[in-house]
């Protein structure tokens, strides 16, 4: 496709890779069918290919967008569906990206949306506030539940999220193995070390995030229980905070930098202490991201340089996994699981099948879920933001994982967790793999 940017504007690195994106399309359409929005809404305007002409009209001109680009554009979910139908390899995510930059520094939000966008950086990027918030929400649950509008959805959203319910494991017994670990290790100044023995143990470092460990700490206790089982040092690293993407996916790319350089100057710290085979962060959507810190600071050669070797060890959790060397046997009766690939991994960090895989390999059986490729709508804020949209998603996600006839949901992101919660039981799949070798149940 044609693109007519001034010369002056392709000097910014970022609009460079977002003209770069818009030549590689064709308009061929062969990605409108795996839009969860073009499916729901069925409006061009909705589709990959509507919102490229939006996001090529926009940045070409130089301008404040007007209200209707700001809407269709404010509904894309950033799941990335489209990039992995796309057969000219148009990168998407530059140009959304981007585009969300753009109208946060050109468009004036009204009044009321701005103060609601930065309400939801500022709570869910402070753990100790957000949980406060949400065990208030719990204490006041009957009036809470009764909220109009956006805030009234996250707090029902805060409430179905509780409590988390225990996956009957009796049919797995038969494939069940005795696993003895141990933690082992001083507690440094800003990390805790955890261990299961090895000769010189591949150490991860293990970023607490900020949702899941105002949610859910119960899975990065579980998640550090498999590594050590799998021989990984895993040294917990404090002081990091909040890994920048909740902001960037606001379009607030100065703050997500100020997030992913303590993230970064954290890690640089800890490796002083000894090198650093791997990092992680425990939820999907997170990683997707760190594993772009290159890409923010495009532009800034030392920065760019230190994120991208950071990069270089920035691991899903799926991936740090060994699968089990002798995979159990499913027995007849073990429950059937629904696994849930969340958006970031399959299609953010491309990573299809391994969860499958190590859920598989640790003796679950596994439903097939029909459209397993399209968004549950959880997808970072913007449930929060576009509330009809994703209730319309999640209850079609539901209806689909329910029709396999599975138990529970297995995923490997909070967001989706959180999301997908209240009506079957929701684990992250370190959770299942713990209990399965340990039976350890919290
Ligand atoms: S993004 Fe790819 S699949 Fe979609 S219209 Fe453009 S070239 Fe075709
Ligand atoms: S990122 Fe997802 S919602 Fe946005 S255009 Fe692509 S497929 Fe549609």
């Amino acid at each position: 496709m044609r693109t007519n940017f001034r010369s002056e504007q392709l000097l910014d690195p970022n609009m460079r890779d977002a003209e770069h994106a818009l030549r590689a399309c064709v308009h061929c359409g062969f990605c409108t069918a795996t839009c969860p929005t073009y499916v729901l809404l069925g409006d061009e305007r909705d589709s990959p290919r509507g919102r490229i002409m939006l996001m090529q009209q926009m940045l070409e001109s130089g301008s404040a967008p007007n209200e209707e680009t700001v809407l269709h554009l404010d509904r894309c979910l950033s799941c990335l569906g489209c990039r992995s139908a796309c057969p000219s390899g148009v990168d998407y995510a530059a140009l959304i990206d981007q585009s969300r930059v753009y109208i946060e520094e050109q468009y004036a939000r009204p009044l009321p949306e701005r103060l609601f966008r930065n309400f939801i950086l500022q709570v869910l990027t402070r753990p100790a506030l957000f949980a406060s918030l949400s065990v208030g929400a719990r204490i006041f649950a009957p009036a809470v539940a009764r909220l109009p509008g956006r805030l009234g959805s996250m707090a029902r959203k805060a409430l179905r999220s509780r409590p988390r319910p225990h996956l009957p494991l009796e049919g797995l017994e038969g494939g069940m193995r005795k696993v003895h670990w141990t933690f082992r290790g001083p507690e440094t100044k800003n990390a805790k070390r955890f261990s299961g023995g090895g000769e010189r143990d591949p150490r991860t470092l293990l970023l607490p995030g900020c949702v899941q460990r105002a949610l859910a700490p119960e899975i990065d206790a579980a998640v550090i229980r498999v590594l050590s089982r799998d021989n990984k040092r895993v040294d917990t690293l404090g002081g990091s905070g909040c890994c920048g993407a909740l902001a960037f996916h606001l379009g607030k790319a100065a703050t997500a930098k100020v997030h992913a350089k303590a993230v970064i100057r954290a890690c640089e710290a800890s490796e002083e202490s000894g090198a650093v085979d791997a990092v992680l962060i425990s939820a999907s959507g997170c990683t997707a991201f760190l594993k772009d810190y290159g890409k923010l600071f495009a532009g800034e050669p030392e920065w760019k340089s230190r994120a991208e070797e950071f990069t270089a060890k920035a691991r899903d959790f799926v991936e740090l996994v060994t699968p089990a060397a002798a995979p159990s046997q499913a027995a007849a009766d073990a429950p059937v699981i629904a696994f849930h690939p969340p958006c970031s991994l399959q299609h953010g960090q491309r990573i299809s099948g391994r969860g499958e895989a190590l859920l598989r390999a640790a003796g679950f059986r596994l439903a097939a879920i029909p459209d397993a490729h399209l968004c549950c709508g959880s997808a970072g804020s913007y449930s929060l933001l576009q509330p009809e949209i994703a209730e319309r998603l999640r209850a079609k996600k539901l209806d689909d994982i329910k029709s396999t006839g599975a138990a529970a949901i297995v995923s490997d992101n909070i967001g989706c967790l959180t999301h997908l919660a209240g009506e079957l039981p929701v684990f992250h799949i370190a959770e299942l793999l713990d209990w399965q070798h340990s039976r350890d149940r919290p």
